[in-house]
């Protein structure tokens, strides 16, 4: 069994876990709290599996839609506050709980972490440059095992040979379901999937 390193975990979190989940479950309601919980173990599993940092994922992974249900409002007020790209108005909470929501987890939870924020950032829209805990995260995300939609066991498959193939499974997949909707695709998604979702 995966477990955060209690030392790492107290120098990364101004809290208890426990009290860490309180102050997410206080943002989300039920069933986007339980994705999370999914999600943070999904990525601890993947990060134990290859090595990698596995109380950064974990926390990554719980925290990654902390600030999804906050109204357009408060991510407009914040794109302003922290100087974002004005682009950024053209999209919507899609975009904005990972690329803003960032800003939320710092301010509000007291963690510093670069390399965390930085997945948190990059969950939804990825990264042409992702990182190997920017991908745990972004494909722990898309593979929880709450997730049924079509092309979930294909990134499955793809997860049990790489990470890198479940983010290229991802990427491709992800494309195609937002050109099917019609709906306005952000140029970091564009560029991710050029770069890690390409032949
Ligand atoms: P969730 O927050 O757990 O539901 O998952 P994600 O953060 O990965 O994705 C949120 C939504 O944004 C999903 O419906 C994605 O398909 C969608 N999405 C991902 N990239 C883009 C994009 O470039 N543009 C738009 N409009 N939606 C996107
Ligand atoms: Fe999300
Ligand atoms: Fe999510």
């Amino acid at each position: 069994m995966t477990d955060y390193d209690p030392e790492l975990f107290s120098a990364l979190v101004p809290m208890f876990h426990e009290e860490l989940l309180t102050a997410l479950s206080a943002h989300l309601s039920d069933y986007r709290y339980q994705h999370c919980l999914r999600v943070e173990k999904q990525a601890m599993r993947i990060a134990q599996e290859i090595g990698a940092d596995v109380t950064r994922a974990g926390i990554a992974g719980l925290l990654h839609d902390y600030a999804k249900e906050r109204t357009d409002e408060a991510f407009r007020v914040m794109i302003t506050a922290q100087h974002l790209d004005a682009e950024l108005l053209n999209y919507g909470n899609a975009i904005w709980h990972g690329v803003v929501g960032r800003y939320f987890v710092e301010q509000e939870l007291g963690i510093h972490d670069a390399a965390i924020l930085q997945a948190i950032g990059r969950h939804t829209v990825g990264d042409p440059h992702m990182t190997t805990l920017d991908k745990i995260v972004f494909v722990a995300d898309y593979v929880e095992p709450g997730r049924h939609f079509p092309g979930v066991e294909a990134a499955r498959e793809a997860l049990a040979n790489s990470l890198d193939q479940a983010v290229a499974v991802e990427l491709q997949q992800t494309i195609s379901h937002l050109v099917e909707r019609h709906v306005k695709i952000y140029p970091t998604t564009f560029a991710t999937y050029n770069e890690l979702g390409t032949n």
